[in-house]
């Protein structure tokens, strides 16, 4: 007896899962509500698609819980994702941090061998079929928008969560996996940029340094990490920011207190800095304050530190006492900001939340309340860090969920 299972979703998630279940001898079919599979794909790794990490550690994914992870990462591991690739065609190119990605370093070359191998392999591709509604009797009826129905034995949930709605991943799914009486972990943007109170950032908006991000909550270091930070109109961004955000925002659902803490200069300790101040100051001791800093940060930066601190910029640098020189080399290590929100979905690269976990079998995504229902990728309540970790969710998860839907 054939095995007809539906994918609703060709993201990441849910073509690996229909690739899968076709190689394992299942009728497939995939539904999807764009014009074409994979769009968010192409917007990965700015645009060169950070497949996967070798450095992936459970210690990467957040949820209620993330060792509900464990499983399906075992399933199709990072090497075990890589050699799958290669043999599809994707060269891996490894590089900082032991992010992967495509030797061509272009995330259409990630799809065009997805698209290649759902052709190649005869899986049945329907586009611009929204699914709006699924019923169960014995089999799934799944009804689209434009009231066409499907039926399927199987049916793999791939609708991603609601992070860049353009994409079609915009939330719908929460509505159909509710509709099976699942319960969804409330969701917000992850791997999004900050808003930050205060004035000044229209005036440093556009400034890029290699600095530190930490994050505090009364005084405990919760999380930190380093790299391209960029001032904007609205707060701040840039790969450390993202990789911070979800903590911060979790603090901040939870009313807990947080604050940012921003090193421009990094190479040197407070203590480290005000000596070379110190010794700075003296090559230069007729200078102004405002142009003694001039080649030691970013011009822009200058008036909104010297007043962040209260320092006239006109003063002469001999004139500096030990405090004043003190609290410049404290704000150039550690700047202090109150985070007041983030950016929204449409800045997003992931969706915090989703569906409850403690409803779907680890060992297979199987839905524990709707036996043949498989629920995959960033519809679930898994997320990772930035640096690959997100797209090997969706690889595993569908791969677990095609392995397991297919036997
Ligand atoms: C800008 C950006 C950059 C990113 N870069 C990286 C990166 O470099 N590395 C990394 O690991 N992760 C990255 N991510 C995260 C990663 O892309 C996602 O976590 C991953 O694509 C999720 O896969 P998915 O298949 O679960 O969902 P998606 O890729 O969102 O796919 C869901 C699919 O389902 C379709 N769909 C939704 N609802 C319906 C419906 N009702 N009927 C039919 N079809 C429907 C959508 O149109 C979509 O095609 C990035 C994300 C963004 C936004």
């Amino acid at each position: 007896m054939s095995n007809k299972i539906i994918v609703v979703g060709g993201g990441a998630a849910g073509m690996m899962a229909a690739i899968i279940a076709k190689k394992n001898g299942a009728d497939v079919t995939i539904l999807e509500r764009n014009n074409r599979v994979g769009k968010k794909l192409l917007a990965t790794g700015n645009g060169r698609c950070n497949y996967t990490n070798i450095n992936l550690d459970i210690e990467n994914y957040h949820g209620k819980n993330p060792r509900f992870a464990y499983s399906a990462l075992a399933n199709l591991d990072v090497y075990q994702t890589m050699d799958l690739f290669e043999k599809m065609g994707i060269t891996p190119a490894i590089e900082d941090n032991g992010k992967v990605f495509p030797l061509s370093f272009q995330s259409s070359s990630v799809l065009d061998i997805l698209r290649y191998e759902i052709e190649d392999l005869g899986i049945e591709l329907i586009t611009e079929a929204y699914v709006v509604k699924v019923d169960k009797k014995k089999d799934f009826i799944i009804t689209l928008k434009d009231n066409k129905r499907y039926i399927c034995d199987k049916l793999i949930l791939a609708t991603g969560g609601k992070a860049m709605p353009i994409s079609g991943s915009d939330g719908n799914g929460y509505t159909i996996v509710k509709s099976f009486g699942h319960s969804i972990i409330d969701i917000f943007p992850g791997l999004v940029q900050l808003n930050l109170e205060g004035n000044i950032f229209k005036q440093i908006s556009g400034v890029k340094f290699s600095g530190v991000a930490r994050l505090y909550s009364m005084d405990k270091l919760l999380i930190q990490d380093s790299g391209d930070i960029l001032f904007t109109n609205y707060g701040i961004s840039g790969p450390p920011i993202l990789q911070i955000s979800r903590t911060a925002l979790e603090y901040m659902r939870n009313k807990s207190p947080v604050e940012l803490d921003i090193s421009i200069i990094h190479s040197k300790s407070q203590y480290e800095l005000a000596d070379y101040l110190n010794k700075r100051f003296n090559y230069m001791p007729k200078k102004h304050i405002g142009e003694a800093l001039i080649g030691l940060i970013n011009k822009r930066l200058i008036n909104p530190i010297l007043q962040e601190i209260d320092l006239d910029r006109n003063k002469e640098v001999h004139k500096l006492s030990k405090k004043e020189i003190y609290a410049l080399s404290n704000i150039l290590t550690s700047w202090r900001f109150n985070i007041v929100g983030s950016q929204g979905w449409g800045q997003a690269q992931v969706t915090a939340g989703g569906v409850n976990t403690d409803e779907v079998d680890p060992q297979t995504m199987e839905s524990k309340l709707v036996e043949g229902l498989y629920i995959v990728g960033e519809l679930l309540d898994i997320d990772g860090d930035c640096g690959g970790f997100n797209l090997q969710w969706a690889w595993s998860s569908g791969y677990t969920a095609g392995m397991y839907a297919s036997n």
